[in-house]
């Protein structure tokens, strides 16, 4: 405390002597050197009166502004606990989140591969659960029991009755106190009112329009992943009136800018990339020849050689980012591990996008990196540096625990936090964790994370409890909505 009194009345000290010799610039030399004394003695004057109450009043002023500290002084609690009612007031936007309910087959464009191993705080035996249990529907036990859980079922089964249609889970957003959650679904629900869960659609079926025997064999995740992204490509075609594939390149093309435009006709604000999941995210820049010529080799039949597959899913993904752009339809792509234990962290890291995301020729798509990356979230804070490029922190805020997520979010709030934005990434996972339990953690979750993140920021002199508030105010709601022109709330 002592240094930084010190350097504190030193740096006035600088100011007040600096400030006379800039005004004599145009002087002459002797005069500057008589104006240079006359002003080192109105400093010495000014700091040794500086000294006595006075000084402590300045000296505060100037480390709130000035200096900050490397730790967090023993008001930080006080602050959290001032902080926290205030960010629960906020009324959120849930920028990735998949609604639903668990025997929904729509959820997703694709499924959880068996057996998969899950990290501690994503079991189903956390207890925090049984809070989010409590808090939704007043669930009277204290552990998820078989029997116990049953009644969680039943209770769930009458509040679905007793509020229909879209009005169950709008209900659910109200307990959470989140304004519209965007739903990213392979289709959307009728059971799911578009003006609260605005929704975003994924793009990568048409990566895989063709044989895909030896794409499914690669390993047992892939045999789940791959056949559903063969069933999504057919639902796009059933939607379009489209029995069989075009002969021609360029109508596949006007076929998936087709789907892109209804898509967005039907409501989708943003289309979505878990590419991550099927391939390595290293994208090379083929041209539209090397692309057409695979595509007229292929489309009749035979298995395509595992580089020529990517050379043209290179080329497709190129087209639907740019569409991206064209379209106003920002592209949200899956970047952090993912589920199932053959999923490749190094082949899919998200710096593999950068390449991408620095092209000028991208720079009118909205890129949105969903899950932020994580675990290699304080690199990828670096790639929101580009103004069309922003961070989404769902998933973090459920792979960890809220003292480590407080340290991913304090990060990115010191360096872009004008680009990053909230989302639970709430999934139905069974019958007893629905997405209503998963909504509710996510939220919590991240709520009290950003709360204690700017608590230390405040207390270690970073930034004013004013700032702190408009900070939390962009993270949960505002950095999102803006990018969607209105669409959105
Ligand atoms: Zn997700």
């Amino acid at each position: 405390m002592a240094g930084n009194t010190g350097w504190s009345v030193n740096a006035t000290w600088f100011k007040m002597a600096r400030q006379p010799l800039l005004m004599l610039k145009g002087a002459s030399a002797k005069d500057r050197a008589k104006g240079a004394k006359t002003s080192m003695r109105l400093a010495l004057k000014l700091a040794f009166a500086l000294r006595g109450s006075m000084a402590a009043v300045v000296v505060s002023a100037v480390l709130v502004a000035g200096q900050a500290r490397p730790f967090p002084g023993p008001d930080v609690q006080q602050i959290y606990q001032r902080l926290l009612p205030q960010i629960e007031k906020i009324s959120a936007f849930d920028h990735h989140a998949h609604p639903g309910f668990a025997d929904d087959p729509d959820v997703d464009a694709m499924a959880a591969p068996p057996n998969a191993s899950e990290a501690l705080r994503t079991r189903d035996d956390n207890l925090e659960l049984v809070s989010a249990a409590k808090a939704l529907f007043g669930y009277p036990f204290s552990d998820l029991s078989p029997e116990h859980s049953k009644w969680l079922v039943n209770k769930k089964a009458e509040l679905k009755k007793q509020y229909p249609g879209p009005a169950y889970f709008n209900r659910i957003l109200d307990k959470i106190n989140t304004e519209s959650s965007v739903a990213n679904r392979a289709m959307m629900a009728d059971y799911l009112d578009p003006k609260r869960f605005p929704w975003v659609f994924f793009s990568d079926a048409f990566m895989w329009p063709f044989n895909n025997e030896r794409e499914t064999a690669r390993n047992p995740d892939e045999g789940v992943f791959i056949p559903l992204q063969e069933k999504m490509l057919h639902r796009w075609m059933q939607q379009e009136h489209v029995d069989k594939l075009p002969v021609g390149f360029g109508d596949y093309l006007k076929f998936v800018s087709q789907v892109l435009e209804d898509n967005q006709k039907h409501g989708g604000i943003a289309q979505k990339f878990e590419v991550a999941y099927f391939r390595p995210t290293t994208f090379g820049d083929p041209t539209r020849a090397q692309a057409e010529e695979i595509y007229a080799r292929y489309i009749a039949g035979g298995v395509p050689g595992e580089k020529e597959y990517r050379t043209f899913q290179d080329y497709i993904f190129r087209y639907l980012i740019l569409e991206g752009g064209r379209l106003h339809l920002p592209v949200h792509i899956h970047t952090a591990i993912g589920i199932g234990d053959y999923f490749n962290l190094s082949q899919s890291n998200i710096m593999n996008l950068e390449s991408v995301l620095r092209d000028p020729r991208y720079a009118s798509t909205t890129f949105v990196m969903i899950h932020g990356g994580y675990p290699l979230e304080r690199q990828a804070i670096w790639l929101a540096a580009m103004k069309n490029v922003y961070l989404d922190s769902s998933f973090g805020e459920l792979a960890q625990y809220p003292s480590a997520f407080k340290a991913t979010l304090k990060m990115w709030l010191e360096t872009f936090p004008d680009k990053i934005t909230f989302g639970t990434d709430c999934f139905p996972y069974n019958d007893v964790l629905g997405a209503e339990e998963s909504y509710w953690l996510g939220a919590e979750s991240s709520r009290t994370a950003l709360a204690s993140a700017l608590a230390e920021m405040i207390s270690e002199g970073e930034i004013t409890e004013t700032r702190a508030m408009d900070l939390a105010r962009g993270y949960l709601h505002d950095n999102a909505v803006k990018l969607y022109e209105g669409k959105v709330q």
